[in-house]
């Protein structure tokens, strides 16, 4: 008998037939003699309309009250879902983060997971309920709510697979049936993937492409839980597996590039003229870091008599903040100034197969050249090559880039 987690997005859970179908299929799971444990997203839309609520009230929102307010849309999606499994004759139980006990940091609206405590879910298991936890919810030591950021619901099926050992982690949508070699609105050649690697995945996601959160994707690399990615619509359907990298990822010539992606939720401050001097950047980082800022790419130019400029990407949400925080430090540091640009984008190659190939960032390159896109910033990492630049080229990019690796052919 297996252990199978199944985690919902909201798009699959948005209505009462929506949440019958998912009840219909967790059930049919069931009597084939698994144990299943559910993880529910809010219904779609929720968790936007409560952060619109909140912001109607007070914006920026208290950090421990959005909290409150945000998880209540897995509360009742986790509830709503145990209720029409029980109509439909099945016995089943909800949790919240607090009750099984997710012990999270108290970083609110992006806390990460310390511990999580199985003995409820065991047991609820054992007495063969099916059982239904409410994604993207934790509680910190001293018993406040805590969220795990936007999409943390993929993080809590994919730790509760870990901590249970299951064998399974089944992540449903509704929007994709898998993962794609891009963003099929974009590309309407996009192929699907049978597997990609996690380091692809976590690429892929953490470079905007929105099929998985990528802290979900780190955990599951972490304790190598295989994740399967399916459509809510067509549940038997296979969809993709993120899974260890094998040889056959890098062997083959036509599985060189996996995908391609593009985030424009980035905008880039430059610090022009700062002294260049050990610590420099030790200066300019460490308050964005204290103020929970993700800086992506970074790059400091070339210093001419003692002064350079360093230039990097920020997430959009957070460029006001970090922008204010860069001004202050430049100030301190003598710079003589900080310009920025929140218009721009990365567009990303992403592939294992990259590790033995070469010619594949000049080719990316070229291919923007003969676009007539401008490349503003260029970062690579073992599997991956990133390009920023400017937003409103990104579709004709990532379209341009695809074509030429061939992305779209079929295997
Ligand atoms: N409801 C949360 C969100 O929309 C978490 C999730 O759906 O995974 O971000
Ligand atoms: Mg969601």
């Amino acid at each position: 008998m297996a252990l199978i987690v199944q985690k919902y997005g909201g798009t699959s859970l948005a209505n009462v037939e929506k949440i019958r179908h998912v009840a219909e299929h967790v059930i049919r799971t069931k009597q084939r003699g698994n144990d299943v444990l559910v993880v529910a997203s809010a219904m779609a839309g929720e968790t936007d309309r409560l952060i619109k609520l909140a912001r109607s009230i007070m914006d920026p929102p208290d950090e421990r009250e959005l909290d409150v307010v945000t998880s209540s849309g897995e509360q009742v999606s986790s509830g709503l879902l145990a209720m029409m499994i029980k109509s439909l004759g099945h016995d089943a139980i909800s949790f919240q983060g607090h009750q099984i006990r997710i012990l999270t940091s108290n970083n609110y609206s992006k806390a990460r997971i310390v511990k999580i405590d199985d003995e409820k879910i065991k047991k609820a298991l054992s007495e063969g309920k099916i059982v239904v936890v409410a994604g993207f919810q934790g509680v910190d030591e001293e018993g406040n709510v805590t969220t795990l950021g936007r999409g943390g619901s993929d993080l809590t099926a994919v730790a509760l697979t870990a901590v249970l050992k299951a064998d399974v982690c089944e992540l449903y949508k509704d929007d994709v049936d898998g993962v794609y070699t891009t963003d099929p609105s974009i590309c309407s050649n996009a192929r699907k993937l049978k597997k990609i690697s996690y380091d692809e995945m976590l690429e892929m996601a953490s470079l905007g492409s929105k099929v998985l959160q990528a802290r979900a994707v780190g955990f599951a690399k972490k304790f190598r839980v295989p994740i399967h990615v399916r459509p809510t619509s067509r549940p038997e359907e296979e969809g993709t597996w993120i899974v260890e990298e094998d040889e056959t990822m890098t062997e083959m010539e036509d599985v060189l590039i996996s995908g391609v992606t593009y985030d424009k939720n980035q905008a880039k401050i430059t610090v022009i003229h700062v002294p260049d001097r050990p610590g420099i950047a030790a200066k300019i980082f460490t308050p964005l870091g204290e103020e929970g800022i993700v800086v992506d790419m970074i790059v400091q130019n070339v210093s001419t008599e003692g002064y350079t400029d360093m230039t990097f990407t920020v997430p959009r949400s957070d460029f006001k903040k970090a922008l204010r925080i860069t001004e202050d430090i430049a100030k301190e540091l003598g710079a003589k100034g900080v310009t920025f640009d929140d218009r721009i984008a990365m567009v990303s190659l992403v592939g294992v197969g990259m590790k033995t190939h070469a010619g594949v960032a000049s080719k990316m390159f070229s291919t923007l050249a003969r676009e007539g896109i401008n490349i503003m910033m260029i970062s690579t990492s073992e599997i991956r090559v990133s390009c920023v630049i400017d937003e409103k080229y990104t579709e004709l990019a990532v379209r341009a880039i695809h074509d030429a690796f061939n992305l779209g052919e079929e295997k």
